[in-house]
């Protein structure tokens, strides 16, 4: 059960940060209004806005998250120079430190002694709480990416980190500001206003992704699954499917799910900048969506009061429990003839015969069964 760390409230401040959130804030409360009043803010400076808010996000979900904390797909050394300069100029911590973090996360998600942003310690330090101060859950131990401590990209931005930061957010802006003409339109808009912005947009992942929105996948973590919150997080709010399935380069695992990091790195793969896209077998999801369902039954059954149509109902899930104990066993099965065939060195032929229309046809019938069971429990009162 959840319990509050006794430490919390006398961990010390952690003054850079405090620095930076507070600093950055009241500069986007006065300065920016006092500005855009005062003179107005160019075309230029806007477009300089939008490239970045797209290029500093997409460096957090697509580098920092998918490409070094998950490992979702590989990346040419180009991406990856992109995403280590804008994921720098997102300050947002150094790969490495964020990387590993985030690993932490999963391993150990709501957990308020393991989890460095337990959503059970409260929304605010999901959010941000959880960086004001040196928290003991906060703590560094880079043992868990030592195969990022091999990549020399993500080692330069490590070493060089407070001077590529500033650089990214204040020399950059002022450079191209100053080539189109409007130098301090460009650092309050590319510059100061995409901090906060960008800041509060990937925040949401910690916070409101744990906190508001359905659980499709698994309900063993607080992740949640919220089209609302993919919209202001480059498609990182279809968070219940990655808890789940955290290798996915897809956060919005269907294609009309709004994902445009799912879209930016696949676009990639096809000029090659991109590849060893991994993606969950579709049974396996069907799978984990099935077994949501006959937990919502149960408990509705649980619930339910009319003792007559309980005990038929009963009878009708213990048939669906059945049934689906049988379709996992025949996948089972599939699965070994599968490994079999790849001992032989016969894969091809197997993926190809008629092992591949039995796999469809097992993922079909999860789906049937997945709307039956919904329609049962539909029928409880
Ligand atoms: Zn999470
Ligand atoms: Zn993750």
């Amino acid at each position: 059960m959840t319990h509050v760390a006794a430490e919390p409230s006398k961990a010390p401040l952690n003054t850079p940060a405090v620095i930076l959130f507070s600093v950055s804030t009241a500069a986007v409360l006065t300065v920016f209004p006092w500005y855009a009043w005062a003179y107005h803010f160019s075309l230029g400076a806007w477009a300089f806005f939008s490239f970045c808010m797209m290029a500093t996000g997409l460096s957090i979900t697509a580098g920092y998250h998918r490409l070094w904390s998950h490992r979702a797909y590989e990346a040419h050394w180009s991406l990856r120079l992109f995403y280590m300069l804008f994921g720098g100029m997102a300050l947002q911590n150094s790969i490495l430190i964020w990387s590993s973090m985030h690993r932490v996360h999963h391993k150990n998600v709501d957990d308020v002694d393991g989890d460095p942003y337990s959503i059970r310690r409260g929304f605010w330090f999901a959010h941000m709480g959880w960086m004001l101060r040196n928290y003991p859950t906060a703590e560094l131990d880079f043992s868990n990416a030592r195969d990022l401590e091999r990549d020399p990209i993500v080692m330069f931005q490590h070493r060089h980190y407070l001077a590529l930061a500033l650089g990214m957010n204040i020399g950059f802006p002022l450079l191209v500001g100053a080539a189109c003409g409007d130098p301090w339109g460009f650092l309050l808009l590319g510059g100061l206003l995409r901090l906060v912005v960008n800041h509060h947009c990937t925040f949401f992942i910690n916070s409101l992704a744990h906190y508001w929105g359905r659980r499709p996948y698994t309900s063993q973590n607080t992740a949640r699954d919220n089209d609302l919150i993919a919209l202001l997080t480059y498609g990182e709010g279809y968070h219940n499917f990655h808890h789940l399935f955290q290798w996915d380069y897809r956060n919005g695992v269907r294609w009309w799910q709004f994902d445009p990091t799912k879209w930016w790195i696949a676009a990639w793969s096809a000029v090659g900048l991109t590849h060893g896209l991994k993606r969950t077998p579709e049974f396996k999801i069907q799978r984990a969506m099935l077994q949501r369902q006959f937990e919502k039954t149960q408990a509705k059954l649980r619930a339910c009061t009319q003792s007559g149509r309980l005990a038929v109902l009963q009878k009708l899930l213990e048939h669906e429990l059945e049934a689906f104990a049988f379709t996992l066993n025949e996948w089972k099965h599939l699965q070994a003839e599968r490994i079999e065939a790849a001992r032989k060195q016969i894969a091809g032929q197997w993926e190809n015969s008629e092992a591949r229309r039995r796999f469809k046809a097992l993922e079909d019938s999860l789906r049937l069964q997945r709307r039956r069971v919904r329609l049962l429990r539909l029928q409880t009162a």
